[in-house]
């Protein structure tokens, strides 16, 4: 359901033990009208059937994870159930230690949400739920195809705070078609009233190869205007922060110390491992990835073969670029050179950026709206 996280050039040793793991189980009950992942849609989610290819994946890794965080994403990892996300993080542990500590979040539909799973998730060791909101708006929601209504998404906070799981994120988009007379502002004010600890938001973007690209290519749909983008945009940082809650990353708002910490390491270039169809892994030096169908993905594991589908080496160039990148997108920053520095005066003068003590570039909201733009300004005129 997310689309977050690149690998990036710091180093670890080659020995030690990669401190996140990202799962990835790929189904969904039905395809959302926007979305282009890979994903496989399944009336009857073959929970048996997954957890044993899963558990098959998960055996080649064995003792070399020691988890700090672990991240069940997807798809809707939501629909194996109660039992279902029991038994996969039981397999992890079987392969992996899971510090006492450990962030564990999943990604979760709130028509999956029901106090008998909930309990479930807690009782598994589940302590974070990620969970595709989307828009308050019936209208909005039938648009998206969504599988949820408006009235589940509080009950779902409901029955995770009665299981004692406090730490909530959820997920917006905004950036819809103006056709659809959404009301941003209500629903930023909707979502706020719940109380989240960690709201992510997501501009719309028009894939080819989905409903919403269809329905784009025959006229019967526009994109929002930049306009449109920037004042949604700029109306949650106002109104977000407001209430409380840190800016931290371009896409992201925590209340403190309520920051994602796995999406985090993604964001700090660590490396991470990672199992399931189309999952990617950094491992410090190079990108790796697996066949995206799951059942290409089931059926390699069960002849014994790798369920690799590429791989990639990080140049220098590329190193560069992500450190830019990466440095750019959270409040952490980037730490500059005099020629980056140079280049980013102009930024600072627009209210684009500051420039912190140590030297450190950090984008304001209006340059995270321009965030590829600057990023690729400082790799390309960097001295690289
Ligand atoms: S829930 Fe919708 S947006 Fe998320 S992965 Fe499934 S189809 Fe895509």
């Amino acid at each position: 359901m997310h689309a977050l996280g690149r690998g990036a050039s710091t180093m670890t040793p080659a020995d030690a033990p990669t401190r996140h793991l990202y799962v990835h189980v790929p189904f969904c009950a039905r395809r959302c009208s926007y979305c282009d992942f890979s994903i496989a849609v399944r009336r009857n989610v073959p929970v048996d059937q997954y957890l044993n290819a899963l558990s098959l994946e998960l055996a080649s890794h064995k003792g070399e994870l020691v988890l700090d965080t672990l991240y069940v994403g997807g798809g809707t990892p939501s629909t194996l159930g109660g039992s279902g996300i029991a038994r996969l993080i039981d397999l992890v542990r079987i392969h992996a230690s899971i510090a006492p500590d450990a962030e564990v979040t999943i990604e979760a539909n709130p028509d999956d949400v029901t106090p008998d799973a909930a309990c479930a998730w807690r009782d598994a060791g589940v302590n974070r739920v990620s969970l595709g909101g989307q828009s308050f708006d019936p209208a909005v929601l039938e648009w998206m195809h969504r599988t949820h209504d408006a009235d589940q998404l509080p009950r779902a906070l409901d029955a995770l705070g009665a299981a004692g799981i406090d730490d909530v994120s959820l997920d917006l988009i905004f950036a819809l078609p103006s056709a659809l007379e959404r009301d941003w502002p209500a629903d930023v004010e909707r979502a706020l009233a719940l109380e989240p600890s960690h709201i992510s938001l997501y501009g719309l973007t028009i894939e080819p190869h989905t409903p919403l690209g269809r329905w784009h290519s025959r006229g019967a749909v526009a994109e929002a205007d930049e306009d449109a983008y920037e004042r949604e945009f700029l109306h949650a940082h106002t109104a977000l922060t407001g209430a409380g809650y840190e800016h931290y990353e371009v896409s992201n708002f925590a209340r403190p110390g309520r920051r994602a910490r796995h999406n985090s390491a993604y964001w700090r270039g660590v490396p991470y491992a990672a199992v399931g169809p189309s999952a990617h892994r950094f491992d410090g030096t190079a990108r790796s990835w697996n066949v995206a169908p799951y059942v290409e993905w089931r059926d390699r594991l069960a002849r014994g073969d790798a369920a690799l589908g590429g791989s990639e080496t990080l140049t220098e160039a590329n190193r560069a670029a992500e450190r830019v990148y990466l440095g750019l997108r959270t409040t952490d920053g980037l730490e500059s050179s005099d020629a980056e520095l140079a280049l980013a005066r102009p930024w600072i003068e627009a209210g684009w950026a500051t420039l912190t003590p140590a030297r450190t570039i950090v984008l304001t909201p209006l340059g995270w709206l321009r965030l590829d733009a600057l990023a690729a300004s400082l790799t390309v005129a960097g001295s690289y």
